[in-house]
């Protein structure tokens, strides 16, 4: 059986073109150099996982076709990753169901602090959900859970000081806001055949890997292909792509592949 991955975005925070900026990359009219923020589905079979709800999700999901939704995998609580939260609630409107949305306890937490409406305004005074909020099901992943059947293996990940959670499914694993990856981390990306990974750009930076710290820990990890992504305006498509390692892809927007359950 195959999966199926597809950035929904590839940039970085403020994404690219960037607000306010008109450097080359941010006036480049190759769809390439065109990166919303940071996120990805994947699809097996009929199942459907979104990985962060930045706050360009609207967007993505209109552009993607995307209308139903199994679980979100939520990597952080930063804005760039999370700030779309309010637009599943056309999902749960559509699919008359709570949506399962997995995060780590601790970042759990502060969603549930930043978005206390969803909690607080869940039900009608009849008991009923009411719709016209997203109707979530926050669930702790502490360790390997299975979503319609699928095992999903969260990944402990440093993100400057910060942690954050990678999420391996079959062949692929999503390992985005990183700047180091915890040695007790390396043994649960063994066999990956795709891995997604932060590369920010070519310069180093204290919360992000640069794309020569990712290729670092591409060779550690060795999987078949590996594709960087939460890119920002210093990388440019066209003349960064030829400099890359064989095996390593720039993500771009709606770019996608196909990987081994
Ligand atoms: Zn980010
Ligand atoms: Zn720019
Ligand atoms: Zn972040």
């Amino acid at each position: 059986m195959t999966g199926r991955f597809t950035f929904l975005g590839s940039g970085t925070s403020r994404g690219v073109p960037m607000m306010c900026c008109d450097c080359e990359v941010c006036r480049s009219t190759d769809p390439r150099d065109h990166h919303e923020r940071s996120s990805g589905l994947v699809e097996v079979g009929p199942t459907k996982l979104l990985i962060d709800c930045g706050p360009d999700l609207r967007h993505q999901c209109l552009n993607f076709h995307v209308t139903r939704l199994d679980a979100v995998l939520l990597t952080h609580a930063h804005i760039d990753h999370v700030d779309g939260l309010d637009d599943l609630q056309a999902i749960t409107q559509f699919s008359r169901t709570a949506l399962p949305f997995y995060a780590s306890p601790a970042t759990l937490a502060i969603v549930h602090e930043r978005y206390r409406y969803v909690d607080e305004l869940k039900y009608q005074a009849d008991g009923t959900p009411r719709w016209s909020i997203p109707q979530l099901d926050y669930r702790e992943a502490t360790g390997p859970f299975s979503v319609a059947g699928l095992k999903v293996t969260p990944l402990p990940l440093k993100h400057g000081r910060a942690t954050t959670l990678g999420y391996r499914i079959g062949g692929m694993a999503y390992v985005c806001d990183c700047s180091a990856i915890p040695e007790e981390t390396y043994p649960l990306l063994e066999g990956v055949t795709d891995l997604v990974i932060d590369a920010l750009r070519w310069r180093r930076h204290p919360t992000h890997f640069s794309i020569f710290e990712a290729e670092e820990a591409v060779r550690r990890i060795c999987p078949q292909r590996a594709w960087f992504t939460h890119l920002c305006h210093d990388v440019l498509y066209a003349r960064d792509q030829p400099l890359m390692q064989p095996g390593n892809t720039l993500a771009y927007d709606g770019l996608n592949f196909d990987f081994p359950i």
